[in-house]
């Protein structure tokens, strides 16, 4: 996928939403050690860049990690026993400590300037996407999860991504219903507690949709929208997430 640019600098800001602005001019540090961060530098420090759990290896069709780097082309053989609706998926971290706590913090504490460094470490991830990628999805909250939370987890780590991408983000895709957390339940129940949960509202004018989430669990979450989309027309649906469980 290609980028356009780096994170705003904070001197572009004029005419930016009031979140960008808070974003700009709040105190930065690390989002994992607290060091105090210079503003024209990463929001992560390099220690703890070198700390995170890194995936090494994963599978090109579901992002699962695996022992060793597969061929070109080459898939798990979960996706060969039952394809995904991916062209391609990518999650550059395990969801290992301290990955997991921070996106917990992130999600359920309101800790906002998670946003800033998730989405860093999405763009470095994006850059070894398909190129023709020419829309993103932050997987959509249903109205009530997202009145409760206050916001949508995938649209705040999304944020960095459009801006150094310069990509739209597709707004007519929604969750019509609200489904249980999926913790806790099996391969066959997930399916079956996400069937309809998404709907697309006329028509997708995108080639390849990037799905954005957090984290990928089961993938099935991703998968019933990536199916959403692409029986309403659209060619390719790709997924990217931070972390991989
Ligand atoms: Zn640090
Ligand atoms: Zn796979």
């Amino acid at each position: 996928m290609r980028m356009h640019r780096l994170l705003m600098p904070a001197w572009q800001l004029a005419g930016r939403s009031a979140r960008d602005i808070e974003f700009a001019v709040m105190p930065r540090r690390c989002a994992f050690c607290g060091v105090p961060r210079r503003r024209e530098e990463p929001a992560i420090c390099a220690g703890c860049v070198a700390e995170l759990p890194w995936i090494a290896a994963q599978c090109p069709g579901c992002a699962r990690p695996l022992a060793a780097r597969p061929g070109d082309g080459v898939r798990c053989a979960g996706c060969q026993d039952r394809p995904p609706p991916f062209a391609a998926a990518a999650a550059p971290l395990a969801y290992e400590f301290p990955v997991d706590a921070a996106i917990r913090l992130f999600k359920f504490h309101r800790r906002l300037h998670y946003a800033t460094a998730f989405g860093e470490l999405l763009c470095k991830a994006a850059a070894e996407l398909p190129a023709d990628i020419d829309a993103l999805l932050p997987v959509p909250l249903h109205w009530l999860r997202h009145g409760a939370r206050g916001f949508n987890q995938a649209a705040e780590i999304c944020r960095p991504l459009q801006k150094a991408s310069g990509l739209p983000v597709v707004s007519n895709v929604s969750r019509i219903r609200q489904t249980r957390y999926q913790s806790g339940l099996g391969g066959r129940e997930r399916r079956r507690n996400l069937a309809g949960a998404f709907a697309v509202k006329g028509v997708i004018g995108a080639r390849h949709v990037l799905l954005i989430d957090d984290v990928i669990t089961t993938g099935e979450t991703c998968s019933q929208l990536a199916r959403e989309l692409l029986s309403t027309g659209v060619p390719k649906v790709s997924v990217l997430a931070l972390a991989r469980a």
